[in-house]
Order: C-alpha cells, then sequence, then structure tokens
C-alpha cells in the first residue's frame, strides 16, 4: 500500500475544516517511532516490496512529516509545486478552508445564496460548494479572485492560511533533500488536472520536472496529480499516483496506481476520525 496524507499539525483539531487532510503530530509521531517495518522506497512499493509513504503539497506540515518520517528511519516522498515554491504562492484550498474556519461572521452570502456559518455541518456545505468552483478553474488569476471574493464573503482581515498550511520556500526544499526526503512531482501549479488540455497538462509535469532537478536528480519518476484523480498524459515513462477514495487503495492499472488514506484503516475510521471519507474528498486540497 501507499499512504497519502498532507502533513502533521501540532494543534491539530477535527472542529478544523483545514485540517482534515493532515493528522495530529502526537498520533504519527508514535507510529513512525514504533512501526516496526519501515516505510520503504516508491519504487520498492510499486514492485510490491512494502508499503510507502507520501505526502502531497509544498507546506510546513508536510515538510515536518517528511522530517520527522526520516529521522525515524522511514523513507517518504514529498509531492511538491515549484510555482508556488518559488514565488511562495499559497495553496488556496488551505487559504479557504482556513478562511472558513476562522470568520466569526454567522452568515455570509456568496454565489447568491445565503450560507449558515454557525454549524459544522454549514460551513461544510459551502466549503464544498466553493470547492465545485475552483475545480472548474484554469488560471492562478482565477483561483485569486475567488479567494478575494471568499474573504469579502466571510468578511475576512487576512486570506493568509495559518502558519503550519503555508508555503515553503527553495531552503526547505533542499534542506528536505539533504535529509533523504524523496522530492516528487505534483505539478507546476495545483489547479485541477481535468479541467486542462493535454499539452497544459503535460506542460505541468515537465516545467516542475525541471525546477526539481535543480534540488534532486529522481531515481524513479512519479506523478501525482493534484486532486488524486486520473488524468492522461503524453509521457508514459513516469509513474501516476492518485488520491482517488473511489478506487479501492490496491488499484493498480498499468504505470496507474491509486494510494490510501495514511493511518486511516477501516477499522479506525468511525473512531478516530470525524470526517468521512467522501466528506474528506469534498474538502480536499
Ligand atoms: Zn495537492
Amino acid at each position: 500500500m501507499i499512504c497519502v496524507t498532507h502533513g502533521i499539525i501540532s494543534s491539530y483539531s477535527t472542529e478544523r475544516i483545514s485540517h482534515a487532510l493532515c493528522l495530529p503530530t502526537s498520533r504519527v509521531e508514535l507510529h513512525l517511532r514504533s512501526r516496526r517495518r519501515k516505510y520503504v522506497p516508491l519504487a520498492q512499493a510499486i514492485a510490491g516490496g512494502g508499503d510507502a509513504l507520501t505526502v502531497d503539497d509544498a507546506t510546513y506540515a508536510a515538510l515536518e512529516l517528511a522530517l520527522m518520517a526520516r529521522r525515524c528511519g522511514h523513507a517518504v516522498s514529498w509531492f511538491v509545486n515549484g510555482s508556488h515554491v518559488e514565488n511562495r504562492i499559497e495553496y488556496f484550498p488551505f487559504q479557504i478552508s482556513c478562511m472558513v474556519d476562522d470568520t466569526r461572521a454567522a452568515a455570509c452570502r456568496f454565489d447568491g445564496r445565503t450560507w449558515n456559518l454557525k454549524t459544522m455541518m454549514g460551513r461544510r456545505a459551502l466549503r464544498s460548494h466553493i470547492k465545485c468552483q475552483y475545480m472548474r478553474m484554469r488560471s492562478q488569476g482565477e483561483i485569486m479572485e475567488l479567494v478575494d471574493t471568499v474573504a469579502d464573503s466571510l468578511q475576512c482581515d487576512s486570506k493568509h492560511a495559518e502558519s503550519s498550511l503555508r508555503t515553503v520556500g527553495t531552503a526547505e526544499l533542499a534542506k528536505a533533500v539533504l535529509a533523504g526526503v524523496d522530492l516528487q512531482n505534483h505539478g507546476w501549479g495545483h489547479l485541477n488536472p481535468q479541467g486542462l488540455s493535454e499539452e497544459e497538462r503535460t506542460a505541468e509535469v515537465m516545467q516542475n520536472d525541471e525546477y526539481l532537478s535543480q534540488f534532486r536528480r529522481a531515481i524513479t519518476p512519479v506523478f501525482a496529480p493534484p486532486f488524486g484523480q486520473c488524468v492522461t498524459r503524453a509521457t508514459p515513462e513516469y509513474f501516476v499516483l492518485l488520491a482517488n477514495r473511489g478506487l479501492a487503495p490496491s488499484y493498480k492499472e498499468g504505470n496507474v496506481i491509486n494510494r490510501g488514506d495514511f493511518l486511516l484503516t477501516a477499522s479506525s475510521r468511525s473512531r478516530r476520525d470525524k470526517v468521512s471519507p467522501a466528506e474528506k474528498d469534498t474538502l480536499a486540497a
């Protein structure tokens, strides 16, 4: 099995939508310290030789997990977007989630409707609606307009994500590589690849590949599409890792392989995780 998460947060709360894809630092630390079978490099896991640990998006939460895994003797692969790192662009799904979490408004107007923000259910409904909008967007400019609109609607003073969900810089990528983290390709930007043409998708992969080559030489080139759904592209030599909760985590078809949620087994799902996998999809980065 190849596991995926988005990082660790020491102040993790199940009441925050922005934390839904991450895990509490203490729980992960316990797991990584006590797991006797170490997570193996991606190539080995793809060949059926053990489990691999992957983390998506170039945030501090992801960096912290990757470094912790290395300290505990595990292999780990980190999927990052070069344009976000190089230009310190925040990940809009986290920006939006943090605004929805932090707004003091009891209700808001968005997209012609009034949204109740007093309950988690109401906030999650708004968050899913916003996701439907950004999944259709084809440029970072459109995304930034959406972030501005959301901030206005929610009367937020700040559009920044909380500190652990902000984007790292080049120094952090270099530090991770030095610690033995396997840096991998999540696309140049973080737009939904399903909304892009095949040429645009290929350019996203190749541009990021070139960017990442200044930090490391990938032994096994792997691409994890933003939002985790399968897309066709023109460079078949890559392994493609999905994060598709509609498919079994063990799904493998040619060079396309699915991942499963890290530390979210069937038995622990209801007890430990108040957000169902289906809901996670609606909130997902
Ligand atoms: Zn991502």
